[in-house]
């Protein structure tokens, strides 16, 4: 198990993560630096700053993160479109969703329809 503190990288953010590996780690990673702090992509320099920063979190937190099942919801609103988000919750899913399609798809309303199709193509997400 590794752990991430964005604070580490000298955010003011108490965001934190903690993942089974580095890879799925920095994957979470990457995702938060995106929605959160407007890094659309990280270079290798910032990857492997990212990944320098990781530490091992206590045994206690290290198993209540075990419990936790990631999700993951891979943009299918149009072709080429490689936008993902990983998330504890449908919800925390859905919202994420909803602004991508507003924001990059100019879907308008996020309707229903459009919600249970996300909820149905969740997968759990594994390094
Ligand atoms: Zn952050
Ligand atoms: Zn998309």
């Amino acid at each position: 198990m590794k752990e991430f503190k964005c604070s580490s990288m000298g955010n003011k953010c108490s965001w934190r993560h903690i993942a089974k590996t580095e890879e799925l780690l920095a994957d979470v990673v990457a995702v938060h630096m995106r929605d959160i702090h407007g890094h659309q992509s990280l270079g290798s320099d910032m990857v492997a700053k990212i990944k320098n920063s990781f530490s091992n979190p206590s045994p206690v937190e290290a198993r209540e993160a075990e419990m936790l099942e990631l999700k993951v919801y891979r943009c299918d609103l149009e072709k080429g479109c490689s936008w993902k988000y990983i998330a504890q919750t449908e919800e925390l899913i859905v919202d994420g969703v909803a602004v991508h399609a507003r924001e990059k798809h100019g879907v308008k309303e996020f309707s229903h329809e459009m919600k249970v199709k996300v909820e149905k193509a969740l997968q759990p997400w594994k390094g």
